[in-house]
């Protein structure tokens, strides 16, 4: 077993506090990362905080790893001592069904292996990035492109490919109209994202605070949804919408937003239930859709695609001993746009 120091919280309220934990020794196709930064993302707060359902502590989150390999097993073909690698939010899925097979792991028909909060296939229950190493087959491990920073690099494993994923998937291009709605971690890449493709892009964000840093980061206009008049003037405007409001929000009002044959995929994953008033969908054969990350090799291609076209995420790096406090800026959405932690300073008081 290779302990590693971690940050955990130990029940819902938390706060985090420096313990260890055990990762298994590897396996002919591991590889050992030792972790230097590893991103916060929204998920991190509902699974800690056992919105989605009940989880065993203590938990280390942690789904945005960035780091370098240190050790590899016996059979690692596609890594060495010494490459710059992340992992995103899995680390194993059964590699046999048909998703899989299709290289969209995080639908496998099984289910993926979380990487933190899941029990793998040895049995143990998964912890996450918030630590100093971790072990990963190496067919859950992507390259970080020569010339991209680690801290940067490390929320596009989850905030970037969340966004760039449905993007591709609805085909967001030229001549395409689309809106994100949220502009926090994931909104924040998805104007990015969507601006390299060549979309006119739209923020739709509570309040117009941060319009100035959209504008900047590549979006064309945007609008505040506290405002009833931006309901009216974009009604039926957009062919696509990436809902990515961590809250329950009114859905019906955003499907109204949407062109003919349009479509709002939610990446955002509040815990309650939204209800949709079918009369905005029928009306305009519009879609209503869900997606989760990407496949394996869609991160890499997203990776690859960031380091050509010069996009790495705003960040504020952060001391291990800072979670807390950042977690609680997430959760009021005062987060300029992505906490990433410098794993360097795990053991610091
Ligand atoms: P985040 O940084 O907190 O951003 C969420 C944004 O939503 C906020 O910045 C805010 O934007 C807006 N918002 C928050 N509360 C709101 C409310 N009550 N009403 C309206 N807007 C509100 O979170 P994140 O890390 O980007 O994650 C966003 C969501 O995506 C979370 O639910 C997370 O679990 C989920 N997620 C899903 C996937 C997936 O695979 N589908 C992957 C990662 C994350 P403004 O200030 O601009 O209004
Ligand atoms: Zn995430
Ligand atoms: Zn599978």
């Amino acid at each position: 077993m290779i302990t590693a120091n971690a940050r955990a919280t130990f029940s819902p309220e938390g706060p985090f506090k420096l313990t260890t934990i055990e990762r298994r020794d590897l396996e002919p196709h591991d590889v050992l990362i030792e972790i230097k930064y590893a991103g916060i993302c929204h998920s991190d707060i509902h699974s800690a905080r056992g919105e989605w359902g009940p989880v065993q502590y203590p938990l280390v989150p942690g789904h945005e790893i960035a780091g370098i390999v240190s050790e590899v097993g016996s059979a690692v073909a596609k890594y060495a001592v010494g490459d710059r690698v992340g992992v995103g939010c899995m680390v194993d899925s059964c590699r046999e069904c048909d998703s899989c097979h299709r290289g969209e792991e995080q639908y496998c028909l099984h289910g993926m292996t979380g990487t933190y909060g899941a029990i793998d296939r040895y049995g143990q229950y998964t912890q996450g990035g918030y630590s100093t190493h971790i072990v990963v087959t190496e067919d859950f491990v992507v390259r970080i492109p020569d010339g991209m920073e680690l801290d940067a690099a490390a929320p596009l494993l989850c905030a970037g490919i969340t966004t760039y994923s449905p993007l591709r998937h609805w085909g967001a291009g030229p001549g395409k109209k689309v809106a994100i709605v949220g502009f926090g971690g994931l909104g924040h890449m998805g104007v990015k994202l969507a601006h390299a493709l060549g979309a006119e892009v739209t923020v739709l964000s509570q309040s117009l605070k941060k319009k100035e840093d959209g504008l900047r980061l590549g979006a064309d206009h945007y609008f505040a949804t506290s405002d009833p008049e931006t309901f009216k003037e974009l009604a039926g405007s957009f062919d696509l919408i990436i809902n990515t409001v961590s809250a329950k929000i009114d859905i019906s009002a955003y499907l109204s937003l949407l062109a003919l044959d349009g479509t709002l995929v939610n990446v955002g994953a509040p815990p309650e239930p939204l209800s949709v008033d079918v009369f905005s969908l029928i009306g305009h054969r519009r879609s209503f859709a869900g997606s989760m990350i990407g496949g394996i090799r869609e991160t890499q291609e997203m990776l690859d695609f960031c380091a050509e076209h010069h996009i790495a995420p705003e960040i504020e790096v952060i001391a291990a001993s800072q979670i807390d406090a950042a977690w609680e800026r997430v959760l009021a959405s005062d987060v300029r746009y992505r906490f990433v932690i410098d794993i360097s300073t795990m053991e610091n008081e």
